[in-house]
């Protein structure tokens, strides 16, 4: 079986994480994709963060009309910090040695990576899949990482892809271990903090977050301390007034007014 693994905030999830994950499923024939949410992020200040089951909720929210994809309460569930290395290891042992696990992050992360727990181990029990994002230069991965922060990691490869070179080449459809593959998803320039910023603006999020995303986030009010969304609700109100006004149109005579018609009368 081969599995990807996004670990994340998730604080909200977004298009731009699904996005990424749905371009790395195709092009290296996966299996499945787990999103996992961290508990208490350990990079994070905690209670600036969506309390977890909210998190969690999003993202099953988020994923639960795309078969291949599911979501892991496996931080979450674990007392005390979120490493992602404890995680790949319990992932490992749920389904097997012969499981080939991919661990997806951002390059934003990745940058970061010499500053988590054990992260040579980590390295070299996972395939390590780097997707682009805006802002930030996959192609300088490398470079931008100091001597001394390299041979942290064990000193790995790496190798800087397209989709479609990784489409036509079978065999790095399964690198070896060690081998850093930096992939050049189209990527998206969304951020869970932009999204936070917008609602505590009251601003649309609309084609940001998938739609069950953004009516969970309303239901329970989250990321609104400071909002001003009196503004927002009024045009929400006139919204609903214009729709409902256009039907009344449809309703004259035209062949979707009949048909809305015929429906009702069905029902009735
Ligand atoms: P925040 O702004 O709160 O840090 P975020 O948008 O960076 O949120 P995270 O939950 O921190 O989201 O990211 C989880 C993983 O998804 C990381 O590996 C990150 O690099 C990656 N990621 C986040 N946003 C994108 C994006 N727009 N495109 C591709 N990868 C992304
Ligand atoms: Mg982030």
């Amino acid at each position: 079986m081969r599995i990807g693994i996004m670990g994340g905030t998730f604080d909200p999830i977004h298009l731009g994480h699904l996005r990424a994950a749905e371009e790395i499923y195709w092009a290296f024939d996966l299996d499945k994709i787990i999103f996992i949410p961290s508990s208490r992020p350990p990079h994070k200040d905690a209670n600036k963060v969506a309390p977890a089951l909210h998190r969690y909720e999003m993202v099953s929210l988020a994923t639960i009309f795309t078969p291949y994809f599911s979501v892991s309460s496996i931080e979450i569930d674990r007392p005390g910090r979120s490493y992602s290395v404890e995680t790949v290891q319990e992932i490992q042992k749920v389904y097997g040695k012969d499981a080939v696990l991919y661990f997806i992050v951002g390059v934003d992360a990745f940058l970061e990576i010499s500053t988590w727990k054990d992260a040579r181990e980590l390295l070299a029990c996972v395939r390590f899949i780097v997707t682009a994002r805006p802002g930030w230069r996959l192609d300088d991965v490398e470079r931008s990482l100091r001597s001394k922060q390299l041979e942290k990691l064990g000193n790995p490869r790496f190798r800087y892809l397209k989709i479609s070179e990784i489409e036509s080449e079978a065999e790095i459809k399964t690198p070896k271990k060690g081998l850093v593959l930096l992939v050049e998803v189209v990527s998206h320039d969304i951020s869970s903090t932009e999204i936070r910023h917008l609602v505590e603006e009251g601003r649309s999020i609309r084609f940001l977050v998938p739609d069950t995303v953004a009516a969970y986030m309303d239901k329970n009010q989250l990321y609104r301390e400071n909002s001003r969304r009196r503004a927002g609700s009024v045009r929400d109100v006139e919204a609903l007034k214009l729709r409902s006004s256009e039907l009344k149109i449809h309703d004259a005579g035209n062949p979707r007014g009949r048909l809305l018609g015929e429906l009702r009368s069905k029902k009735d």
